[in-house]
């Protein structure tokens, strides 16, 4: 097998699935499994519907269109505004959308009425978080522009928190989602079918709560891929953190001294921390590299200390481990080092297909 290599166990993703869906469903919510993490995989998305996954997401046209491809017969949702160049191609590959823009809404609008058919549309309202979303005061205007549109479909109301600056969902804010639904009910005088409340950083709020209003969906990436909420970083209880192993070949093995020698500058990623310790180092340097992924979200195998890492090179001290030239070191990713591992053109990916008990 080549390396480096994005091994990915479809059971571990399928069981967190199931696990997130069986907490979340007493309280009415539905998942969303979001695959952009994992490049669109359609493994990884029909593991996400095995573990009963109502619906799917992804942030690229380029990952939907091959999941549409593979006739998944699911819900299929861009979950980044559309680019108004891609609107035709939006259209073509989602069944829903989250939106913010008039522009792109007119255009998506005409775009579904090209192809006969309607789009749907979930508008995103701004929580504080500064990413996106249509400021609070704006959003009945916006939902009476949707349905003024006959390409288009206005199907619920979405926010997303936590994610450019760390602004936590709690029950205010999940109030005032809920508020806003009930006044977009009230002026467009029907129900809508989704309140879709956020992301992995939303199941700590809707964990806890006795009551989640009218969110009756997340989208959630990361909690099921890596077994973690975003917040904190801990480790949701029951879930499995070892869906994703990044597996890399060690291409030079020597004992080698702890410090650098001559007169320090900048290495090729700027100022690198001082090395530290003493002594002989018994120095892997294994073929993975900021091309690869990110190399501070990798977590080595007991006993193995990454020491530094370049574009193509990462360097460990290999502890007590028997390496040799050849063997390979398996690491666990981090949300930032899976992302950039599983879109990496150099790094291959495997799936490891369910093994059942
Ligand atoms: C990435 C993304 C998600 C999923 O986020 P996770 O933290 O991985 O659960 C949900 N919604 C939107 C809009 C996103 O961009």
């Amino acid at each position: 097998m080549t390396a480096p290599r994005l091994e990915i166990d479809l059971e571990a993703i399928a069981q967190n699935t199931r696990a997130l869906v069986d907490m979340l469903s007493p309280k009415g919510v539905r998942v969303t499994g979001v695959t952009k993490a994992a490049c669109g995989s359609r493994e990884v998305a029909e593991a996400m519907l095995r573990g009963g996954a109502s619906g799917l997401g992804d942030s690229r046209v380029e990952n939907l269109e091959r999941l549409r491809d593979e006739d998944l017969g699911t819900q299929l949702t861009l979950i980044r505004s559309p680019m108004l160049s891609q609107v035709d191609h939006a259209v073509q590959v989602s069944d829903v959308s989250l939106n913010t823009e008039e522009s792109v809404l007119s255009a998506l609008s005409a775009a579904a009425e090209r192809r006969g058919g309607r789009h749907g549309v979930v508008l995103m309202v701004e929580m504080g978080d500064l990413r996106e979303g249509i400021m609070v005061a704006d959003v009945l205007d916006a939902a009476r522009f949707v349905e003024r549109r006959g390409g288009l479909e206005l199907l619920g109301l979405g926010t997303n928190l936590a994610c450019r600056s760390g602004v936590a969902p709690d029950q205010q804010k999940m109030d005032e989602l809920s508020r806003l639904v009930e006044s977009v009910e009230a002026a467009c005088g029907r129900t809508l079918s989704i309140v879709s409340g956020g992301n992995s950083a939303n199941l700590e709020w809707a964990l806890a709560s006795d009551d989640v209003g009218r969110v009756d969906e997340l989208r959630l990436g990361e909690a099921i891929l890596l077994g973690m909420e975003p917040l904190q970083r801990r480790v949701l209880e029951g879930l499995r953190t070892d869906a994703f192993t990044l597996v890399a070949e060690v291409i030079e093995m020597k004992s080698k001294p702890a410090r650098p020698w001559g007169r320090i500058a900048q290495a090729a990623f700027g100022v690198e921390p001082p090395a530290r310790g003493h002594g002989t180092v018994r120095q892997a340097v294994l073929a993975l590299g900021r091309q690869d992924t990110d190399p501070a979200g990798l977590t080595p195998p007991k006993g193995v200390t990454v020491l530094g890492m370049s574009s193509d090179h990462l360097v460990v001290d290999a502890g007590d481990h028997d390496l040799s030239v050849g063997d390979e070191v398996s690491f666990q990713v981090d949300y930032s080092a899976l992302v950039r591992a599983a879109t990496s053109p150099y790094v291959e990916t495997s799936e490891r297909i369910a093994q059942t008990a």
